[in-house]
């Protein structure tokens, strides 16, 4: 115990009770406007997928709050309950070399992390998911899925965690520069790989069949002048019965994806209209903006550990008693989000901006009514409710809440 241990619960504790009120607030606000629809859904929305969004919205509020709880305790068992100094402890007995223990006790850290996610995962997926009629993942499924993540996490994470901490043992004090470099072209490397490589572990990726939704979607790419690598219709109902579309991949190796549920629900110049915001993302430079800043934040947070490794309060006050750079990277990863959680909403009001330009973009190179109907098909389907708690919808949402994005996109028709 020290100054920092009190800093570090005083963080905790105020990011938490934010949290939780947060939680508690939107709860209320969705239960208390769940009798009647909102007079801009009245003829667009059946009351009872209104109040099926409500219904699934708390009760995602409350296995979020439990979940939470359940992070706090873990937190603390793992830092000043001594969790991580008896991973490291005996991990340094078992192995001489300490870059072998502290990949190993960093590793059992994680792995247990994930264990602990389990129940919370199969609670969501089988319990309620299920009853709102969303889960298409069988117990088979599950299980593959899970280690199929830990297999991928594994031989992925632990070569990189490796190789930053053999930089942070050598290359000297500036080492977080070598590691930010090494961490910021590992992740382009993934996101180039990730539609070829990685997504299709998970799911199965189909182009889309000839004909008239083709040719349209070819004609907003070319109106757009977008070149990609193909427009995939992918099998998530598979596992779930939400939709969506969504663009990934880097430079030439970009790739249009729909969700199959999302092609089956939607009309053609819906789907147009989708995807012309999700184009707009590209056309207005979101992409390279949120990499540059997540660019400029990891070489902040690198730096601040540059600092910190050399500090042994920083080991003392989070129940560290043997310094080792393995152990401040970790403690580093599991402390921070309680200090820059009030950075979120800012980051949130951004990407709320950027919804609103790619709106924007969509309605000038779609139909804006086309991009409404969609989007209200999308909320009603998904199950996402129309009235957010707005300090919670500012705090979290990285869209804007449904009355305020129909009311921008109504003043493009
Ligand atoms: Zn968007």
């Amino acid at each position: 115990m020290n100054t920092f241990t009190i800093i570090f619960l005083i963080a905790l504790i105020i990011s938490s009770s934010i949290q939780f009120w947060l939680a508690k607030r939107h709860a209320d606000y969705v239960a208390a406007h769940r009798s009647a629809v909102p007079d801009a859904f009245k003829d667009k929305v059946p009351l009872a997928a209104h109040q099926k969004a409500a219904d699934y919205t708390l009760e995602k509020v409350k296995l979020g709050n439990i979940d939470g709880i359940l992070g706090i305790l873990v937190l603390l068992l793992l830092t000043l309950g001594g969790g991580i100094n008896a991973s490291f402890d005996y991990w340094t007995t078992f192995f001489s070399s300490p870059l072998m223990a502290g990949v190993a006790a960093t590793a059992s850290i994680f792995l247990l992390l994930t264990v602990i996610e389990i129940p919370t995962s199969i609670y969501q997926t089988f319990v309620i998911e299920e009853k709102f009629g969303f889960n298409k993942s069988t117990v088979n499924q599950f299980i593959k899925d899970q280690f199929m993540h830990l297999g991928l996490g594994a031989a992925i994470g632990l070569p990189l965690l490796a190789l930053i901490l053999w930089i942070m043992d050598n290359v000297g004090p500036f080492w977080w520069l070598w590691a930010w470099a090494i961490i910021m072209s590992f992740s382009l490397l993934m996101s180039w790989l990730y539609p070829t490589v990685i997504a299709p572990l998970f799911n199965k990726f189909t182009p889309m069949e000839d004909g008239s939704l083709k040719d349209r979607i070819q004609g907003l790419l070319t109106r757009c002048g977008f070149n990609s690598q193909g427009i995939f219709i992918m099998d998530g109902s598979k596992r779930s019965g939400h939709g969506n579309a969504y663009f990934t991949g880097l430079g030439n190796n970009k790739r249009i994806v729909f969700f199959d549920n999302l092609v089956n629900s939607l009309e053609d110049e819906e789907l147009e209209a989708v995807l012309a915001h999700e184009l707009g993302h590209f056309k207005c430079k979101h992409v390279i903006k949120m990499l540059i800043a997540t660019a400029i934040m990891s070489l902040i947070s690198l730096a601040i550990l540059g600092w910190l490794i050399n500090e042994s309060w920083f080991y003392t006050g989070l129940g560290v008693e043997q310094p080792s750079h393995a152990a401040a990277l970790l403690l580093f990863l599991m402390v921070s989000s309680s200090f820059t959680f009030f950075m979120q909403p800012i980051s949130a009001y951004f990407q709320r901006q950027f919804e609103f330009e790619a709106d924007d973009f969509a309605a000038n190179n779609a139909k804006a009514s086309k991009m409404i109907s969609g989007l209200v098909k999308l909320y009603e389907e998904n199950a996402n409710t129309l009235t957010p708690d707005p300090l919670y919808s500012a705090f979290h949402y990285s869209h804007p809440p449904a009355a305020i994005r129909i009311a921008h996109l109504e003043t493009k028709i």
